[in-house]
């Protein structure tokens, strides 16, 4: 350990979405608190946050009440209001949730009365009116969801940082956080070459949350366990099978489950995500393997039970991955005239999703308080979406204070 000790009210450890919306939410409310953002990459954004699907979810699937309903749905407002303040293009542009047989259908209409209760208005489309949105899609029924957006977050967390520097907060990249000392009266975070010290720190460090709590000597029996979601894009003659965002009618056992066909900002069509099992945390190819990570989940009785309970949907995933004409048949069920041609491989992301011991995964978004510290350990989608919300929240949850330490 080298370099000098810097002195701040709060520290966030990790410069995705999340952390970057948290130091917003910090200094909207003390705009004299110094604030410092350590980032262990070069660049702010480089995991989940640069590698998703880029939508701004209306709030339909989650659980009435949980924190995911409540914070998809002001924060895709807050969202959408951010970027036409600050001029990040962004498209309100609808989505459909397409049922393509009565089974669909049934569950389709149980979701119409779940949307409900979370506040968001959506109407029921017929086959017909589907055509008039999406001609190119099969389905016999629809749930038109006019308030669903898209975004590039990466855009969004760039006009963060401007707006975080133009406030003073500071950035430090290429920092590994490896050491983290939580006293009663202060905080020291080490990273590889230098200390810094705070009167409270907030773990927003996604795909390695876990391990920091660990460092703070919290018990926890939650472990991140990464989830890759592959995707693939629809060659440039036939993005325009695809207005806006086609969604399958999700299954209520594994609503993050079944491949969509989703604009993006640029103008091309992603199709996907699946969900596999990624042997490295920041894995983005199928041979990306780290023996750390790998022998963490394989150690890890929570993936076990996990996986013997879900052993027929997990398979199906590991089918479509290794197989494009099973993933094409995923997608010809919502768009029959995409021919295997039609499809060509685009970038994967990894998501960061927490497990607990009996295997069962956490759903809901979740933090975990510290004696000087806030652990943000499962922000799995939506929380690109609510990130002002969820930033806003920590700036809520953090004791008022108590000693001021900055001179
Ligand atoms: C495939 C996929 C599709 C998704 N689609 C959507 C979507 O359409 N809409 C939506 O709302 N959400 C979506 N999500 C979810 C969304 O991307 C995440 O919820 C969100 O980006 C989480 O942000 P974060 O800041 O918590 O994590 P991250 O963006 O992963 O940021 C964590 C940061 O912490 C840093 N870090 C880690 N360890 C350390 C350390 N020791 N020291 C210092 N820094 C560290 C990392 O380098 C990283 O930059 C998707 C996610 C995935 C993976």
């Amino acid at each position: 350990m080298t370099g000098g000790a810097g002195m701040y009210d709060f520290i966030i450890i990790g410069g995705g979405i999340v952390g970057l919306s948290t130091a917003y939410a910090l200094v909207q409310k003390d705009p004299l608190a110094k604030v410092m953002i350590i980032e262990k990459e070069q660049q702010l954004s480089l995991h989940q946050t640069g590698r998703n699907s880029g939508v701004i979810h209306s709030g339909v699937y989650y659980k009435p009440g949980s924190l995911k309903a409540r914070m998809a749905v002001k924060g895709r407002t807050s969202m959408v209001n951010f970027c036409r303040t600050h001029h990040v293009a962004h498209d309100v542009c609808g989505k459909v949730l397409v049922a393509t047989d009565r089974e669909e259908v049934a569950r389709m209409d149980a979701l119409y009365h779940r949307v409900q209760q979370n506040g968001v208005t959506v109407s029921k489309l017929s086959r017909d009116e589907l055509s008039g949105f999406e001609p190119h899609v099969n389905g016999i029924a629809a749930l038109h969801v006019p308030q669903t957006g898209i975004v590039d977050y990466k855009k969004v967390s760039e006009k963060l940082a401007d707006l975080l520097r133009d406030s003073g907060v500071e950035f430090s990249f290429g920092s590994p956080v490896v050491n983290i000392e939580e006293g009663s009266d202060l905080v020291t975070i080490e990273t590889e070459e230098k200390t810094f010290r705070a009167r409270f720190f907030i773990n927003c460090a996604g795909l390695q949350s876990d391990r920091i709590v660990k460092m703070t000597g919290i018990h926890t029996e939650l472990q991140i366990v990464p989830f890759r979601g592959e995707y693939y894009k629809l060659t440039e003659e036939k993005s325009h099978f695809v207005n806006s965002l086609i969604y399958p009618v999700p299954n209520p056992d594994f609503p993050f489950l079944g491949v969509h066909l989703t604009k993006m900002m640029d103008g091309s069509v992603h199709a996907g995500p699946n969900a596999v099992l990624s042997l490295k945390r920041e894995g983005y190819k199928k041979t990306d393997i780290q023996w750390r990570d790998m022998l963490e989940v394989l150690t890890f009785s929570g993936f076990w039970k996990m996986a013997g309970q879900n052993m027929k949907e997990g398979t199906k995933e590991m089918v479509r991955s290794f197989n494009k004409r099973h993933f094409l048949k995923s997608l010809q069920r919502l768009v029959p005239d995409i021919m295997e041609q039609d499809i060509v491989t685009a970038d994967a992301g990894v998501r960061a999703q927490a497990m607990l011991r009996n295997g069962r995964l956490v759903d809901d978004f979740y933090m975990i308080p510290g004696k000087r510290s806030i652990h943000v350990c499962n922000a799995p989608s939506p929380a690109a979406t609510a990130s002002l919300e969820i930033g806003k929240e920590i700036a809520e949850r953090i004791p008022e204070r108590t000693s001021v330490i900055v001179s």
